[in-house]
Parts: C-alpha cells; sequence; structure tokens
C-alpha cells in the first residue's frame, strides 16, 4: 500500500530538510515518490517530522498471565503514542520491570502501542544474581553472573545497559566498568542516573564518565534537570563539555519541568535528602489516591515510606533556569523519564515532548529544527539506530504530523494523564496509528534490536 503526505513542512534534522515537500511511503518504509497513492494525508500548514524516540522512559509492567499491561489509557506506551513518540527507550535507571530481552519478544508477540527498545538494567540484573543489598558491594561470583545475564541481553537486542547507582549505592566503578563490559564488544551505549546529585553531582559525574572513558563506548547521562538542577547546571555542563572535547558521543537528557519523580521507597529519599535540597516535606507529593492532595509531613513521610515503600512521589525541588540551561546545551535530548503506577505519577509522561516544543520553540529558546533534532535525529544517533529519527528513502516509516499553532501540552501535576493538543497523525511502519489524538492501533508497535 502507497501512502502519501502532501503539503507539510517537512523538518528532518538528520537530511537538513526544511521544507514544503511530499512523502511517499512504501511497505513500511520511507520511498522514492511513486505515480499514484493509495492513501493521501493532507498536511496543509502542519509540521511532518520523524515519528519521535524518548531515549529514556521506563515501561509498563508484565501482568502474572505473562502480558504487558499496555494497553490501556494508563499505559505509559500509550502516554507516548499521544505526544508523538513512536519509538521508546525502556529500562533506564538500572530497572527493569521483566528480564528485558523477554520483554522485546513480548512486544513482538502482542504488539504496543509505539516501538520499544530496551536497555539491560544493571540493577535488574544485580538482583537477579543474588545481590539483594543495595548497599552491599557485589561479589565476584555475582558480578560474573550479572556480566553473562547481561551480555546475553545485549546479544538478544538491548540497545546498551542502563545503571542507576543511585539506586544501588553499594556498586563501585570496578562493578560498574566489568557489568558494562559486554557493550565494549557490541559497541552499545550506557546510561546512568549518576551516584549523586545537587552539590555532589560533579564527583559524581567524574565517577561515571571516567569508567565510561575506560570502556570507550557511547555515554548517556540521565535526566539532568533532577541531578543539576539545584544551581549546578551551569558547572555541570561545563564539566560534560571537558569529556566531550575529545568525545561527541557524551549526551545527556533532561525533561522539561521543575519537579522530579520517584517511588517513596528509593534511596533518593534516605536520611540527609532535606538538606540535601534544603527543603521541608512540603515540597513533596504523594502520587497514591488515598494521599493525592494532602500535603506531606514527617509523619506522613515516615508512615507511608514504611508501609508502602513503592508509592510513587512528585519532589517539587528543581529551579526552572536550571533546566531552561540544560535546553541550550547542543548534546542535550529530550527525554520523559515517563513512569506510571497505574496511571499515577508526573505530568511528564503525557505532556514532555509538545511541552518542548510550545515551551522552548514558542518561547525562542530553541528553533523548531533544534527542538526536533533533539528529539530524532540525535537519540538515532546515539543508540546506532540508522533507520529511526529521520525521513530519508529507506527509513522506517515512523511519523508525526502536529500543528505548530496548536502543540500543546495538557498534563498537570493533578491531572498527569491529560492528552496533549496537536498532535494529529502519528504513523507507525506506514499505518496511521493516532488521529487528532485518538489511538487508532495500540499493538503496531514491535521491538527495536541493535
Ligand atoms: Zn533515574
Amino acid at each position: 500500500m502507497k501512502l502519501l503526505i502532501q503539503n507539510g513542512t517537512v523538518i528532518d534534522p538528520a537530511s537538513g530538510v526544511h521544507a514544503v515537500r511530499d512523502v511517499w511511503i512504501d511497505g513500511g518504509r520511507i520511498s522514492d515518490p511513486a505515480e499514484r497513492a493509495d492513501t493521501v494525508i493532507d498536511a496543509s500548514g502542519k509540521i511532518v517530522c520523524p515519528g519521535l524516540i524518548d531515549i529514556h522512559m521506563h515501561e509498563d509492567p508484565v501482568d502474572d498471565a505473562g502480558h504487558l499491561e499496555a494497553f490501556d489509557e494508563r499505559s505509559v506506551f500509550a502516554c507516548m503514542l499521544h505526544m508523538g513518540v513512536t519509538t521508546a527507550v525502556a529500562g533506564n535507571c538500572g530497572e527493569n520491570k521483566y528480564h528485558p530481552a523477554d520483554y522485546l519478544d513480548l512486544v513482538d508477540r502482542d504488539g504496543a502501542p509505539v516501538n520499544v527498545a530496551m536497555l539491560a538494567g544493571h540493577g535488574w540484573f544485580r538482583h537477579a544474581a543474588g545481590c539483594t543489598d543495595r548497599y552491599a558491594p557485589a561479589t565476584p561470583e555475582q558480578r560474573s553472573r550479572m556480566t553473562a545475564g547481561i551480555e546475553e541481553a545485549l546479544q538478544r537486542g538491548c540497545l546498551g545497559v542502563s545503571f542507576g547507582i543511585r539506586y544501588e549505592p553499594g556498586m563501585d566503578a570496578r562493578e560498574l566498568t566489568e557489568t558494562a563490559g559486554p557493550c565494549r564488544k557490541q559497541q552499545k551505549l550506557i546510561s546512568a542516573h549518576i551516584r549523586d546529585d545537587a552539590a555532589q553531582v560533579f564527583a559524581a559525574a567524574r565517577e561515571y564518565l571516567d569508567a565510561g572513558l575506560r570502556l570507550d563506548v557511547p555515554i548517556q547521562i540521565s535526566h539532568i534537570g533532577s541531578m543539576a538542577g539545584f544551581g549546578q547546571m551551569e558547572a555541570f555542563l561545563r564539566l560534560v563539555d571537558g569529556y566531550r572535547r575529545d568525545r561527541p558521543d557524551i549526551c545527556c537528557d533532561c525533561y522539561p519541568y521543575d519537579a522530579f519523580s520517584t517511588s517513596l521507597g528509593s534511596t533518593t529519599y534516605d536520611e540527609g535528602w532535606l538538606e540535601r535540597y534544603g527543603c521541608g516535606y512540603d515540597v513533596l507529593e504523594l502520587c497514591m489516591e488515598s494521599y493525592a492532595g494532602q500535603p506531606c509531613t514527617e509523619a506522613l513521610f515516615r508512615r507511608v515510606r514504611a508501609e508502602h515503600p513503592d508509592c510513587m512521589t512528585v519532589c517539587h525541588v528543581m529551579r526552572q533556569a536550571d533546566v531552561d540551561l540544560a535546553y541550550r546545551h547542543e548534546a542535550v535530548m529530550v527525554a520523559s523519564d515517563a513512569t506510571l503506577d497505574r496511571g499515577q505519577g508526573h505530568p511528564r509522561a503525557c505532556g514532555t515532548f509538545p511541552r518542548v516544543l510550545s515551551r522552548y520553540v514558542c518561547g525562542g529558546v530553541l528553533s523548531m529544527d533544534d527542538a526536533i533534532r533533539r528529539m530524532t535525529a540525535l537519540p538515532a544517533w546515539q543508540l546506532g539506530l540508522t533507520r529511526k529519527g529521520r525521513l530519508s528513502a529507506g527509513a522506517d516509516a515512523d511519523v508525526l504530523i502536529f500543528d505548530p499553532e496548536r502543540i500543546q501540552d495538557n498534563a498537570t501535576f493533578s491531572e498527569p494523564l491529560a492528552p496533549p493538543s496537536g498532535i494529529e497523525w502519528v504513523l507507525i511502519g506506514g499505518k496511521p496509528v493516532l488521529r487528532d489524538g485518538v489511538i487508532l492501533d495500540r499493538r503496531a508497535g514491535r521491538s527495536v534490536r541493535g
């Protein structure tokens, strides 16, 4: 079936195109022009760009019967689709919800709302190797079990290894280098939620970047707004630039909000967090329904942390000016860090990409081309994906058509799942899967392996 997208302004940063032209699709790929089309989409006045790539998000869980919990409106992957994302990179911060390569097999068996790529989460393999104390170092046997598991996951198509050094403080540089070793053989990426933030972010970044340089693989630093967004961003980006001088494949990602989100039981909230952020308990929102809207107090924090460590939280502590500064740096990609617990959580899951397009492009901070580059060509390059994030002939026909006049995020902290405005069409593999905000097909996504 041949499909033609007509009259739109095509922005394809990977090939430097910004012009009104037609896009032809045949057999799931971008094709050369043909004589006639079976279907025509009129994109007059709209922007046509590659489907977006979210290089940092967290996948939906798998139920007890072995099915993805990804097919209703509370699914993170459905939120991705609402934002115009067509490839979501899951398994970040060292966390997987399931064996990451088996997860890719499930996606191919059942389909998913978007294409799914996976990182092998170091923390998941650490736990599977029997290292259940996150504050304790792993034994040599545990390290070699982790490394073997990670190597197999990479061979089965995971695009790299993610670390949550913050969440597994018992790990040292040797554990990091050893378990990321398989990436060197296969030239795959490492990404990390580094060990510490705020005033300690510099030492934490050096620890990770020094280890990454020794491995000689592409390096991703996760959600830098929540790492250096407390007055450190300018100096932090200078530090990154120092490392980037010889290594342009050191990149960062950032979500466009001044609040972070993590579970209440995580090490982020270990003793000392109030001093680290210079705040009180009132900055914290507990996302569990029974506590939603209640101001947090010390008593509530201690009780819920003991009883429901999985309770999602939103913590309003970062400086917006630091987050804005991050997006001015050429190596910072837009990524959501989306994570939801049964539809509860942070609006970044359903708002990130439209928010950058409206806030930073309409606000004059980024050009439209540069914003789209940070959502398509740059992550594709960093991940080594040659058929994603571009609209040249032969590329996978994952396409987004949006209205630059109407593009707007609508998700808020009280209504995190409110879908954005202005997303008119999303195509995955040449198939229309969303039109005017309505999902037409929740199973067109497949695994993306490398
Ligand atoms: Zn993280």
